[in-house]
């Protein structure tokens, strides 16, 4: 394991020199707010919170850390939920929450040119007066910066991609200081490595973002959502394989266990029954097309068994629908004052999604264990939420957490579909990625020799 050294008092006068008194911070409110994310991981103290404002001081704090052997861990706004932004090693934390500015929009050209800090949810409130969103939609209000490097996805990506699918350009700060351009405004790209999505999802661990261009989407002038229940949870999950196998182009497809449907009705205006959902979303530039597109899910869901089915085009009640589902874990956290949270992640290809819903139902039986299923089942993924108290029911949520993943892998899967490897999934990078991993291992010493960056996350230490 790479040794650090700690922040003394001259390297505090250093980083003062850099981002001036006004964006540095000791004191234990800042260091205990920095401390741990939306994980259930425990809080690690930094030594030290900086604000940098430009990308300027974020390259030249990186050159003093890498010479004083000085771990520097990037944070968006802590949403994480696998500790990727957990300072375990102390050292620096730079908080991007004074670089939250749009840079440029070039409507023409359907991009945005935003500093990392900004939240996706007050630029997609900025792109609005322009008819374009940004579309990837992690619920909470992440960072761009954030989701960058986690890769984040959520709702929506089962139609618009995941947040590598709608970056362009980024301008990175790299452990020695140096500042660089990678990929470029050309929605086409053909030259070189791609670096871009080298950096993409590296979790801070190779360099630090500090501007990206994004890809925008016009905001759909027609929209839909569709509820439907199903009687087993077999039927919801083999309706999903149904709907995608379809050509529909779903713009939402998630999947709602039935005591998670009950949950979601303590929000207002939504009333479902206790039986596994499917919840999804249509985009149109015309109405007959969404029309004609939600009259072939009915025929699918109704040939699938759905026991009931409601789709609407009122805005105010599509809205009402969505806000409960963004707001599940809120409301799961509520449900349940006692407990902590661990909310697992995995994602496999669709075919095989219903074996691991299945594998799932079974684990949760024969162990008697209370999880709940949440899942953007249109691409794959499925998020198991599992309550715990410290002692028993939190081994058996581990045990739990390990059997899934395992599984998952075993269908051709992933350990993590968008929450990133951040410090829960670092054990299982070796029997995912093989000899893979001696590559990634090979590009971080390139990159980051001293080890500096966001260390003990992606890579087993
Ligand atoms: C209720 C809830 C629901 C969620 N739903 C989803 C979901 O549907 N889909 C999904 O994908 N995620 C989801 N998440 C997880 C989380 O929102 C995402 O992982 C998000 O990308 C984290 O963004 P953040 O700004 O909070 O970053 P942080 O948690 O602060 O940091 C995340 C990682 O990015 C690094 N980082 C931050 N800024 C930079 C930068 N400028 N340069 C380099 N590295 C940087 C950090 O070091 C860390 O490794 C959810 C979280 C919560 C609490």
């Amino acid at each position: 394991m790479t040794s650090f050294n700690h922040v003394t008092s001259e390297h505090l006068s250093r980083l003062t020199a850099i981002v001036t008194a006004d964006n540095i911070s000791t004191s234990q409110a800042d260091i205990d707010l920095h401390a741990r994310d939306q994980s259930f991981f425990e809080a690690r103290p930094a030594e030290v919170v900086l604000f940098p404002t430009t990308a300027q001081q974020v390259a030249e704090v990186l050159k003093l850390a890498n010479e004083a052997r000085i771990p520097v861990t990037p944070w968006g706004v802590g949403t994480g939920l696998e500790g990727n932004a957990i300072p375990i090693h102390g050292g620096i934390l730079m908080s991007f929450e004074r670089m939250n500015k749009i840079v440029e929009v070039h409507a023409d050209d359907f991009q945005v040119t935003v500093q990392p800090g900004i939240g996706h949810q007050d630029l997609n409130a900025e792109l609005a007066r322009y008819g374009l969103f940004f579309p990837p939609d992690p619920g909470a209000n992440a960072t761009v910066g954030g989701m960058l490097a986690n890769n984040a996805a959520g709702i929506r990506t089962v139609k618009y991609g995941a947040s590598k699918d709608n970056v362009l350009r980024m301008q990175v700060a790299l452990a020695d200081g140096r500042l660089i351009h990678v990929g470029s405004r050309s929605v086409k790209q053909s030259s070189g490595y791609d670096l871009l999505h080298l950096f993409v999802g590296s979790e801070g661990t190779l360099g630090i973002i500090t501007e990206a261009t994004l890809k925008l989407v016009p905001v759909p002038v027609h929209m839909s959502a569709v509820v439907a229940a199903f009687p087993s949870v077999e039927s919801a999950v083999e309706t999903v394989v149904a709907v995608r196998g379809s050509g529909l182009d779903p713009a939402a497809l998630e999947f709602v266990d039935a005591a998670h449907a009950v949950m979601l009705s303590q929000s207002d205006g939504v009333d479902l029954s206790e039986h596994p959902h499917l919840f999804m979303e249509f985009h149109a530039v015309h109405e007959t097309v969404l029309n004609d597109g939600l009259e072939m899910v009915r025929e699918i869901c109704d040939e699938m068994g759905a026991i009931s089915f409601r789709a609407t085009t009122d805005t105010a009640e599509r809205k009402r629908l969505w806000h409960a589902r963004h707001h599940s874990y809120e409301i799961m956290v509520r449900s349940h004052p006692d407990k902590q949270f661990f909310i697992m992640d995995v994602a496999v290809p669709i075919s095989a999604y219903p074996e691991l819903i299945a594998y799932v139902e079974q684990i949760k039986a024969e162990r008697n264990i209370a999880a709940y299923l949440i899942g953007h089942a249109g691409d794959g993924n499925i998020h198991v939420e599992l309550p715990f108290t410290p002692g028993d029911s939190y081994e058996k949520a581990m045990r739990a957490n390990h059997d899934i993943v395992m599984k998952a892998l075993d269908l051709g899967g992933t350990a993590t579909g968008e929450h990133g490897v951040g410090m829960g999934k670092v054990k299982y990078m070796a029997v995912e990625h093989g000899g893979a991993l001696d590559v990634m291992r090979a590009i971080k010493r390139t990159l980051d020799p001293n080890g500096i960056l966001n260390p003990g996350k992606v890579l087993p230490e």
